[in-house]
């Protein structure tokens, strides 16, 4: 079997490696690292929970140990979808390079521009950012990067999904063509494997079994909940959601429930603190620092139950998690595979329960087809369907307008458009994906447009007076004040 000391990796690394305890490297770091420091381009077809993260950062950081960073002109970029993977990917960096002497910056939504800009003003070596945000201080013409030796495209697919490819494809042209490229995807679409063509140059092709074949140790439940109203279903769902908690007691260490949508979240973490257990909301809308500080305190075991948005939750490496609950079903499978994946890590037993009910059937569907078998079916314990709610459960409707309007407020990246006052269904309908991908979007559409939109946003008019939201009756467009009297007078049929 490889070791990392049959790797050509730099001493330091080496060092830095044996002190983070591993001994041996994982399937993808033992194909991907000679590949990647002969300086061939690699193309990854693995998923989190493989190791991908050291298999391009151990490279990178060996074949960056030679040369030094020139102002604005970064020598590697790494792409992430979401800030979360991106400051995870940060996070490995300083893990591995802890010996060396090189530096990083980290652009991510939600965090001023101003520190960030200094970094890169600076020089770094390894510059990770999400999509957005890159091309946010390129347009600000803070950045160049034609210094890009090594660039790094991780979670392809999540990119796809979040409408990033052509922010990607903008990018790698903005890159030497003489760069290497080290690029990962959990899955080949067509668009995807058009960009591996488009833009890789005789890739060293590593393929790692999909998670689901891998997650032996992991138990899988479905809990099939009775036929209720449509707007029923929730409130079953939390019912069982907290039986189910209860039953497990103390095996149940800490778990990562998943729901569909935002408000989803935010309606579930309230409900479960109200009922005195310890809960928590991570999704797209929420603060940066507050997203960093509901993850660091579930790392670190200070928060039991974390509820999370697909988004939100992609590719977070959380060692222990004893439990995964998908509180509604995923409507893309392989959503599935990615959520029980977070539990059942390196080695250790877990345990994935689903929810469901009859309207959720395609879905259900849909994932024993990917995964080729039935999800063995489980009962809620101790629940008394039907019987009146009364406690603290809140009316739906009213609840997820203000607990949406909340998190908007709280929003790091505000949506572009202002909010109305209700929120329409079909907004309530809108995946989170697509969220997150608008506030990524935002900062863009901000920078580019903001001159233009406060240029018309407080106009006067010729008199000098703010026009907005006054009553207009008795003006005609156009005329100014200059208004012919027969213009303005009202005809009525006797
Ligand atoms: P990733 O697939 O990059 O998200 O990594 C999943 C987890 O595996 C992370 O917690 C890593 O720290 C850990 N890991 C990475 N490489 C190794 C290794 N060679 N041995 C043991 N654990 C590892």
């Amino acid at each position: 079997m490889t070791q990392f000391s049959d790797l050509k990796l730099d001493p330091k690394v080496l060092k830095a490696i044996d002190e983070a305890g591993y001994t041996t490297p994982t399937p993808i770091q033992a194909q991907a690292i000679p590949h990647a420091l002969e300086g061939r381009d690699v193309l990854g077809i693995a998923q989190t929970g493989t190791g991908k993260t050291a298999s391009f950062t151990l490279p990178l950081i060996t074949r960056l140990g030679r040369g030094r960073a020139r102002a604005r002109m970064p020598r590697s970029l790494v792409l992430a979808p979401t800030r979360e993977l991106a400051a995870q990917v940060a996070e490995n960096f300083d893990t591995y390079a802890k010996h060396t002497r090189l530096t990083k910056a980290l652009l991510i939504g939600g965090v001023a521009f101003g520190e960030q800009d200094k970094l890169i003003d600076r020089g770094v070596d390894v510059l990770i950012a999400t999509p957005g945000r890159l091309l946010d201080h390129f347009e600000r013409g803070k950045l160049l990067l034609t210094g890009v030796e090594v660039m790094v495209v991780d979670e392809a697919d999540r990119m796809l999904d979040m409408g990033f490819i052509p922010d990607i494809e903008r990018i790698f042209g903005l890159t030497p063509f003489t760069r290497q490229t080290f690029f990962y995807s959990a899955t080949m679409a067509p668009e995807i494997e058009r960009i591996t063509n488009t833009f890789l140059s005789n890739p060293a092709r590593i393929e790692i079994a999909r998670q689901a074949t891998a997650s032996e140790n992991i138990a899988q439940e479905l809990i099939e909940l009775p036929a209720t109203r449509r707007d029923g279903a929730a409130k079953i769902k939390r019912e069982a959601l907290r039986a189910i908690i209860d039953a497990e007691g103390d095996k149940l260490e800490n778990a990562i429930i998943f729901c569909n949508r935002k408000v989803e979240v935010d309606i579930l973490a309230k409900s479960l603190t109200k009922h005195k257990l310890d809960a928590a909301p991570i999704h797209g809308d929420l603060d940066q620092s507050l997203r960093t500080r509901t993850l660091e305190r579930f790392r670190n075991g200070e928060l039991r139950l974390l509820i999370a948005s697909d988004v939100a939750a992609r590719g977070l490496d959380v060692p222990t998690v004893s439990h995964v609950f998908n509180f509604d079903l995923p409507s893309h499978p392989e959503d599935y595979v990615h959520r029980i994946g977070r539990t059942g890590r390196a080695g250790r037993s877990g345990k994935a329960v689903s929810l469901m009910v009859p309207a959720d059937q395609k879905y259900l569907d849909a994932i024993e087809q990917l995964l080729d078998r039935k999800l063995p079916r489980g009962t809620a314990p101790n629940l008394d369907i039907g019987k009146p709610v009364a406690e603290t459960e809140p009316a739906k409707d009213a609840t997820s307008r203000r607990a949406h309007s909340v998190s908007k407020a709280k929003s790091a990246a505000p949506a572009p458009k202002a909010e109305p006052a209700t929120e329409s269904a079909q907004q309530k309908a809108k995946p989170e994906a697509q969220d997150e991908q608008n506030a990524n979007l935002y900062t863009l559409d901000d920078a580019k447009s903001a001159r233009g939109r406060g240029q018309s946003r407080g106009r006067k008019d010729n008199r000098g007076q703010d026009n907005r939201g006054q009553d207009n009756r008795g003006a005609v467009v156009g005329m100014g004040d200059h208004v012919p009297d027969f213009l303005l007078r009202e005809f009525r049929i006797a």
